[in-house]
């Protein structure tokens, strides 16, 4: 395993920021660590990172437990951290030379290079950071992420307060880099997750609320919270739908149809088949309603 949390729990004062955590990603994945605002993900991150400890439970990366050998932590991962704090002042080069002595790479000179082509700075390569647009400052962060040449990298909020365009080729980098690295990488945007990321794991107030494949998760959601469009040819009550056995929600819809959602088990098809047949009408028209990992995480995330 690249990175293995076991009931990991932080407490800031009275906060409990992540509350007995566990989870693991495997060589080579690349996971999306989704949540709303304060959910827990910068905290997880930090503590994996070894920038903060934990108050309980154990963060492990490739073996190595960050609680005793923060170092050795650091030097095979590569973190780029919310906001990307970089220096303003200094020159992209001299940046990365700054963090490369850090790192006490012995092939500074060659290391930065790579990473400067890796990441498409090339161009910009001569620049201050102060003057760099928001995304080639992300490059920077993911350059500076880069150099140590990590197994495992830990992104927190990498596209966050980008335009669409800097946005996506900012996804496109990460996604050329997931063929070489395990990703750990956290998101409030579902779409990013979707594009990205093989597996999700969704956290809401400091608890995992969810662990799975991204079709699995939807589907472990939508198996359960079936939805459909449907008309009917004749006029038809909304009232003596809801009363049908399984139906939990009727709504109308477009066109004098209704948005119908089921019971977790229920037949839907099967149940709006023979309501028509008994009410001596037919189904015109009916289709599912996709649910979209957004409404999943809405529903998962939902303050109850
Ligand atoms: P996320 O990254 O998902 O937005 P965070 O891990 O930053 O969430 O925060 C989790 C919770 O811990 C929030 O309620 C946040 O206010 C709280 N928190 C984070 N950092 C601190 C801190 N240094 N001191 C006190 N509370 C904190």
């Amino acid at each position: 395993m690249s990175i293995e949390i076991n009931q990991l729990t932080k407490v800031y004062g009275e906060q409990k920021a992540i509350n007995n955590i566990s989870f693991s990603v495997g060589t080579g994945e690349v996971v999306g660590f989704l949540g709303p605002n304060g959910a827990g993900k910068s905290t997880t991150m930090k503590i994996l990172s070894g920038f903060i400890p934990a108050t309980s439970g154990t963060a492990k990366v490739m073996g190595i437990d960050v609680a005793k050998d923060p170092l050795a932590v650091k030097k095979r991962i590569g973190y780029l951290p919310e906001l990307n704090p970089l220096y303003d002042d200094m020159f992209i080069v001299e940046y990365l030379q700054f963090n490369a002595d850090i790192y006490q790479l012995k092939n500074a000179k060659q290391e930065i290079e790579r990473v400067i082509n890796k990441t498409g700075l090339s161009v910009e390569r001569h620049k201050k950071i102060s003057q760099l647009s928001k995304g080639y400052r992300q490059r920077v962060g993911l350059a500076q992420a880069l150099l140590n040449n990590p197994d495992v990298l830990i992104l927190d909020e990498p596209t966050s307060g980008l335009d669409p365009n800097q946005m996506s080729e900012i996804r496109q980098l990460i996604a050329n880099l997931s063929k070489e690295k395990t990703i750990l990488l956290s998101t409030h945007i579902m779409q990013e997750v979707e594009a990205m990321c093989n597996r999700v794991i969704i956290i809401n107030r400091g608890s995992i609320v969810a662990d799975d494949t991204v079709s699995n998760v939807k589907q472990q959601i939508s198996s359960g919270n079936k939805e459909v469009y449907i008309r009917f040819r004749d006029v038809v009550d909304a009232a003596s739908l809801l009363q049908l056995q399984g139906v939990k929600k009727v709504e109308s819809a477009a066109e004098g149809g209704f948005t119908i959602s089921a019971n977790q088990g229920a037949d839907l098809a099967a149940i709006l088949f023979k309501f028509a047949v008994e009410s001596n009408t037919v189904i015109v028209e009916q289709k599912e309603i996709k649910e979209s990992l957004e409404a999943v995480f809405q529903e998962l995330t939902k303050n109850v």
